[in-house]
């Protein structure tokens, strides 16, 4: 197989940010009509001036600083002209690597779990911008070439965007897909995205083949596609150099419904794009609060809890499934604390509870589908302590409690199935006259036995059959 250097450029929102990077609107727009996430700011309107986002800064900060990277000193922002409806003002502010500017991050890494041989592989960060996401050009014909007209939605216009550039250390598509699931788990550790939102992220994939130049494929919607496109482009590199052809350097498109990469025409050489320093927007000194905020937002990363949970002797695969759900990581830690076993923990918390909220359609995400800790804590110590089957736990009270997560443990345990031998053995024992009186032929003495033996087991459904059949198979040999 020809060697592949892979390298990504990743377009994440900061989809919980609350506002938008320069105006008040909301950095969640989803649901909304079209245009009415909008103020003069987002809009471009004249005289509207930026004000930036505190928060949105300190996530930014937060993702720099979880990837090892250089901060700088100041928040510069730099403003990119370009023409499009959904850029009002005609240029986007971003950030700059070159002279006049500062990105919030150069010089990182990324240390990821590649799932599928299991890997701690490193990804070196060229550099992050946090900038400002366009509006939204909708072609309500289906694309640019067959409709007569383009409508625009600024709902989007000003929303918080980080551009991560990644070296080109990667070797195979499916790494790539490891590397980017693992980077939005980052961002949703710290807290500063939900990447299953609609739209949340974007990536365009670099690939190029030993002797020939990089092909970037753009705007690839999802992690799978993001595979399957470098797939796909790696098949066709190989067959070009195979024909003794030679790749050149070119822009391409995915098209996922057909699951194949088409040509684009151009790309635009930097020049055209006029960077100079947002004059509205003077250099932010960053702050040792501020940096110590983004600290705290990246104490607790996914790399670091899956090894704390593979350390208490759980299997990579579960403990990988409960660490990509970040809840049912706390959930998992919080149980383990307060003193349940970690190996039936990690089944009920990453298989069996997940995949029944699964089967039910309910989001494994949503901390009010999780029971609380306390409930699980003790169910593991029930099937630890033997008490109850795991089967039982699996097939009874995991689906009761995923119906009704706050329910009581009263409420979801079966009753526990009755030892009729150990209570008629012990009826036996202590009954010593009943015993003697049905030896010597007195035949009625058995049904007061047997009704000794419902009295101790109690309300709980027996069948008399059945003890009557234990207690002449013992009184009879
Ligand atoms: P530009 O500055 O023109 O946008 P860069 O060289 O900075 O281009 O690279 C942009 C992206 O392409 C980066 O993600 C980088 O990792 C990737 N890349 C660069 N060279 C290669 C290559 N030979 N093969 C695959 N990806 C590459
Ligand atoms: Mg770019
Ligand atoms: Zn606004």
């Amino acid at each position: 197989m020809v060697r592949a250097m892979i390298g990504l450029e990743i377009h994440v929102q900061l989809t919980e940010a609350g506002t938008k990077l320069f105006c008040n609107c909301r950095s969640d727009y989803r649901g909304l009509e079209a245009n009415e996430n909008v103020c003069p700011v987002c809009l471009g309107l004249p005289g509207a001036l930026p004000v930036p986002s505190r928060r949105a800064i300190v996530l930014a900060l937060a993702v720099s600083k979880a990837l090892d990277c250089k901060a700088p000193e100041y928040m510069v922002f730099t403003r990119k002209h370009y023409f499009y409806p959904d850029l009002p003002k005609n240029y986007q502010i971003t950030q700059y690597e070159k002279v006049g500017g500062a990105p919030v991050c150069e010089g990182g890494v990324l240390t990821y779990i590649d799932t599928d041989d299991w890997e701690l592989k490193r990804l070196r960060i060229r550099r992050i911008n946090l900038e400002e996401d366009p509006g939204r050009t909708i072609y309500p014909e289906g694309d640019i070439t067959r409709s007569e007209k383009a409508l625009v939605d600024y709902n989007r216009s000003g929303v918080p965007l980080l551009e991560i550039v990644t070296e080109p250390d990667i070797r195979t598509p499916r790494e790539a897909r490891s590397a980017i699931e693992y980077l939005l788990l980052v961002l949703e550790y710290i807290g500063a995205t939900n990447p299953r939102l609609e739209g949340a992220f974007r990536v365009d994939a670099n690939i190029s083949v030993e002797g020939g130049e990089r092909v970037e494929v753009k705007n690839i919607g999802s992690v799978v596609d993001v595979e399957k496109a470098l797939r796909y482009e790696l098949l066709r590199q190989e067959s070009i150099v195979k024909g003794g052809g030679r790749v050149r350097r070119e822009t391409r498109h995915w098209d996922s419904v057909r699951g194949v990469t088409k040509p684009l025409r151009y790309k635009e050489t930097e020049e055209e794009y006029l960077y100079f320093p947002d004059p509205d927007l003077p250099p932010i000194k960053l702050t040792r609060d501020m940096m110590a905020e983004a600290s705290k937002l990246a104490s607790t990363l996914p790399v670091g809890v899956f090894n704390d949970i593979a350390r208490l002797g759980v299997p990579r695969d579960i403990a990988w499934s409960i660490v990509s759900v970040r809840y049912a990581s706390q959930l998992f830690m919080e149980s383990v604390k307060l003193g349940g076993s970690p190996q039936i923990l990690a089944r009920i918390i990453g298989i069996d509870y997940k995949g029944e909220l699964r089967e039910k359609g309910l989001d494994p995400y949503d901390a009010s589908n999780w029971p609380p800790p306390t409930i699980l804590k003790e169910l593991s110590i029930l099937v630890e302590k033997g008490e109850y089957t795991y089967d039982t736990i699996k097939g009874i009270v995991i689906p009761a409690l995923a119906e009704n997560p706050g329910a009581s443990l009263e409420q979801v345990l079966p009753e526990k199935a009755v030892d009729v031998s150990s209570v008629v053995e012990q009826v036996l024992r202590e009954e010593s006259k009943a015993v003697e009186d049905y030896k010597s032929g007195n035949k009625k003495a058995l049904n007061y036995l047997i009704g000794s033996v419902i009295r101790r087991i109690g309300k709980k459904a027996v069948d008399p059959r059945a003890i009557r059949e234990e207690l002449l198979k013992r009184l009879e040999s």
